[in-house]
């Protein structure tokens, strides 16, 4: 019974690093967040030593009195917070939340509509090595050319044209919302499931400041762990018709015994999601990302070939537009990262770079409001990446400025 560090200094000291990294600098991907100590508390407990194939009620193990509360609580406040009829809090992670759903709904060779990778969309949507690609005929719906919306006359004509079994709606980088009715209505006049991946904006729309799919959608997935701030994880919400066939193709199809560790804290993460101090959160994340769009397009960072795509955002992600730009994505994220802020470079629309180098950046603001950022503090970061973007910069002044930012927001004060 050694700690961690006595038992195995490495690894002890490797994790010790990491806390230290996430708190002396400033965490922008847009897909990570700062999970409560309390979810960390539950996520390392002694539910990790439990099986319990099955659900809660009926498990193929004995002794599953304890966890069967847990996981009973973590459904029924997941459907509270989104007014989903079903749920099935299992899936290990986002990826096979997906799986899962489209086992659920379709065969392997049915056709699926889902947002093109470099467009926008996850690899689960239809990417060619992914299982999505080799199991099923994707056909992709891109952005507009010219708004960098996504182009509901061509899903629509796709559609028509293609009559698929499945239409997936979401996105790991677009900065605007998705008109789910207009999914649904397409869906329907072809006859298809519409499956909607909140993933990224579950956070805003338990907090009410995001349009909800449940109630257009047969099925939605989500991820635990970005703007809704819980453990890593998965969730797939459904009508009570499909509950079901979503429960067997988790279990037993996908997954073998369920993470009731991870479980417990996607428990906690829901309670604190309900919460008006979530709420409150999840509008700083918002107004910090306005924040930076804004602050990205004056003209002495234009002048720099630096913009941002569709003009602005409407989520908790602004998309950086370097198509102009004598730096590529990985030269800015290599740049950002030098003065202390961690982004990702990311291909945007009909990207000239190579997906390695790529034109763009996702910046996002979840993981620094959590972290208690204000609307001035945003504006501070924002400032700093302007500078750090343009061709002659200080990085050891834009790297102090960054650490008086992080000093002045502790993280995880108690560990
Ligand atoms: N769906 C979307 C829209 C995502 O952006 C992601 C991850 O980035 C996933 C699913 C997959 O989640 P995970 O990494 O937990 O498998």
């Amino acid at each position: 019974n050694s700690s961690l560090h006595e038992l195995d200094p490495d690894v002890a000291a490797a994790v010790d690093a990491e806390l230290h990294r996430q708190q002396s600098t400033l965490e922008m991907i847009a897909s990570e967040n700062f999970a409560p100590v309390a979810v960390m508390e539950a996520q390392g407990s002694v539910l990790t030593n439990k099986y319990a194939e099955g659900y809660p009620g009926r498990r193929y193990y004995g002794g599953c009195e304890h966890v069967d509360v847990v996981e009973q609580i973590a459904i029924d406040r997941i459907k509270a917070l989104f007014g989903a009829e079903a749920a099935n809090v299992q899936p290990h992670s986002g990826a096979q939340a997906n799986a899962a759903a489209m086992f659920a709904l379709i065969k392997p060779g049915d056709t699926i509509l889902g947002l093109n990778l470099a467009h926008g969309g996850h690899l689960t949507h239809g990417m060619k090595i992914n299982f999505s690609g080799k199991l099923y005929n994707v056909v992709p719906y891109h952005v507009d050319e010219k708004t960098n919306l996504v182009d509901m006359e061509e899903v629509e004509r796709l559609a028509k044209e293609h009559r698929p079994k499945l239409i997936v709606a979401g996105w790991s980088a677009y900065p605007r919302r998705l008109d789910f009715a207009a999914f649904r209505r397409i869906a329907d006049e072809v006859g298809a499931y519409l499956m909607v991946d909140m993933a990224h904006f579950a956070g805003l729309v338990a907090a009410g400041l995001h349009p909800n799919p449940v109630p257009h959608a047969h099925v939605v997935t989500t991820t635990t762990h970005k703007t809704l701030g819980g453990p890593r994880g998965g969730v797939i919400l459904s009508t009570q018709e499909l509950a079901k066939k979503i429960n067997s193709a988790v279990f037993p199809g996908q997954q073998g015994g369920p993470l009731e560790h991870v479980i417990a804290a996607k428990a906690v993460s829901f309670k604190v999601a309900a919460s008006d101090d979530f709420k409150e959160r999840q509008q700083r994340t918002l107004d910090g990302a306005r924040i930076l769009a804004e602050r990205l397009v004056r003209d002495d960072v234009k002048q720099h070939g630096v913009s941002v795509l569709s003009g602005g955002t409407d989520v908790h992600l602004v998309l950086v537009d370097l198509r102009d730009s004598e730096l590529d994505g990985q030269q800015a994220e290599d740049r950002l990262h030098e003065v202390g802020i961690t982004v990702n470079r990311n291909a945007i629309p009909n990207d000239p770079r190579p997906p390695m180098v790529t034109s763009g950046l996702r910046i996002g603001t979840p993981a620094l409001a959590t972290r208690g950022f204000q609307a001035e503090d945003f504006s501070e970061v924002a400032d700093i990446i302007a500078e750090a973007l343009k061709p002659a910069y200080d990085a050891e002044a834009l790297k102090a400025r960054v650490t008086a930012l992080a000093e002045k927001f502790p993280l995880y004060p108690s560990l």
